[in-house]
């Protein structure tokens, strides 16, 4: 954040934060729509709608929506709410509409349609991941309840906890539900990838930051630290990392690590970092069985505010049974295809749509720059090569993202596979494709072509 941020500004990004932060019925309730009224010797003045919110948000609030205002305008502030019913009128906008923060959803978003939330800047979390929408079942309810005892009590009860589990089982949406519950506890959180990590730990390097770096990582409360499984190798990662670990375990700092493989197969990890993990809790994540993957469907299609008959739901996950990615996906296009056609969601279209995708999909990289190609009907040197028009542009940044999705490279693995692009480009694309496969009707049926090309 900026320090120069006028107190208005610092008060809209305050309460977009708090909107992500708190429970929703707390924030609608108490503080949606205060506004901001002046700033006066340190002191932000705040309106809200009651006697009732007032003294509600001064018993309750106070002190974490101080400490907000203060860590955003980098000085130390106070907070006084006083009570100015004939502001909260129905038509007068709740915030100015320009906050950042705030800006967060596409307005002309479908209606019902699931939104990918915004991440907090310092914690990186989404929000829209967490316990109530993670459906248990036999294969992740231990799991389950690990995450929740440590997200109840970090640094207590199981340190570090280390979850693993096969691609698209819910590892990371494990880490993300607990730092949401952390940081509602004023937990400091962060949620970072071991790419993430290195990169940033890199950059330090490079600037002469260490200091900055490692003292970043140490004010956290609870690290929760995805994909370790790409730490393997990395000499220089690990050692700071190793670091790190022992100055946050050793002060009662809570450290979450998911893998997408046991710790016995992460053979390229030092022996220290690997002893380490084993002394915490080692939980694993087991593929949902048919009555769980049923249970997940419908809390997906309920998401996206859509009714799925039982057979449809039975057919796809029947059909869809080791990864929640794929069974998600599975209903997402069958939802998307229904209403593209304006057809209900029957059966027979279910049956139509996933049939001829049954086989496995070709997960080698070549083999997905060759089905990219063929799509946009250019060459896979051109794909490689340095021209940066849109016919060329946005087919590789569909193979950067399948690159990552389907064959599980690493950022820096497909800057390279890629002609020798910068992971940061790489990872811009994949993003950008992300995107668009949640908004983009055009990215979402070039991607199911594709698709339907590596099944070939
Ligand atoms: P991993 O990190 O293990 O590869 P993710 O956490 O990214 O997997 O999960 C893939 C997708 O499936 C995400 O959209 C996630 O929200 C969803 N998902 C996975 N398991 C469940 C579950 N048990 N209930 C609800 N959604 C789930
Ligand atoms: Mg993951």
């Amino acid at each position: 954040m900026e320090r120069s941020m006028n107190p208005e500004r610092v008060w809209q990004a305050t309460l977009g934060e708090l909107e992500l932060a708190l429970q929703r019925p707390v924030f609608e309730n108490w503080l949606k729509g205060a506004r901001f009224v002046a700033y006066e010797d340190g002191v932000y003045i705040i309106a809200v709608k009651s006697a009732f919110a007032q003294e509600w948000l001064n018993q309750r609030l106070k002190g974490m929506i101080k400490r907000r205002l203060e860590r955003l305008s980098g000085r130390s502030v106070d907070v006084t709410f006083i009570v100015r019913p004939e502001l909260f009128s129905a038509n007068q906008p709740a915030v100015m509409p320009d906050s950042p923060l705030l800006n967060t959803s596409p307005t002309n978003a479908p209606a019902g349609r699931f939104q990918h939330a915004p991440a907090l800047p310092e914690s990186n979390l989404q929000v829209n991941r967490s316990f109530d929408n993670f459906i248990v079942g036999e294969g992740n309810r231990f799991a389950y309840a690990a995450c929740q005892a440590v997200a109840q009590n970090p640094g207590v009860s199981y340190n570090p906890l280390f979850l693993y589990g096969g691609v698209g089982l819910g590892k990371t949406h494990l880490l993300h539900a607990i730092g949401n519950v952390a940081v509602q506890d004023e937990y400091n959180v962060r949620y970072v990838t071991t790419e993430t990590f290195t990169n940033e730990m890199i950059e330090a390097i490079r600037t002469h930051t260490n200091v900055a770096f490692r003292q970043t990582y140490r004010n956290v409360d609870v690290l929760l630290i995805d994909d370790i499984q790409f730490l393997q190798g990395k000499e220089s990662t690990q050692n700071e990392f190793f670091h790190t670990f022992n100055s946050l375990t050793a002060a009662n700092k809570q450290v979450v690590i998911a893998s997408d493989r046991p710790l016995h197969l992460l053979t390229k990890l030092e022996d220290r970092l690997l002893s380490r993990f084993s002394g915490g809790l080692i939980v694993d994540l087991s593929p949902p069985d048919l009555e769980h993957r049923i249970a997940i469907l419908y809390a997906k299609a309920y998401e996206k505010g859509v009714v799925v008959p039982e057979d449809v739901a039975r057919y796809i996950a029947e059909h869809y049974n080791d990864n929640v990615r794929e069974l998600q996906g599975a209903l997402n296009r069958v939802v998307a295809y229904a209403q593209l056609h304006h057809q209900p969601l029957s059966f027979s279209l279910a049956q139509k749509i996933l049939e001829p995708q049954q086989r496995p999909l070709d997960h080698s990289p070549d083999a997905i720059l060759e089905a990219v190609a063929q799509e946009f009907n250019i060459t896979i040197s051109e794909l490689k090569g340095p021209r940066r028009t849109r016919r060329i542009s946005v087919p590789r940044q569909l193979a950067m993202y399948l690159l990552r999705d389907v064959a599980q490279l690493s950022f820096p693995q497909i800057g390279e596979f890629l002609g020798g692009r910068d992971h940061s480009t790489v990872m811009h694309g994949a993003t950008k494709i992300e995107k668009g496969l949640q908004q983009d009707t055009e990215i979402q049926e070039k991607m199911e072509r594709i698709r339907v090309r590596l099944r070939q």
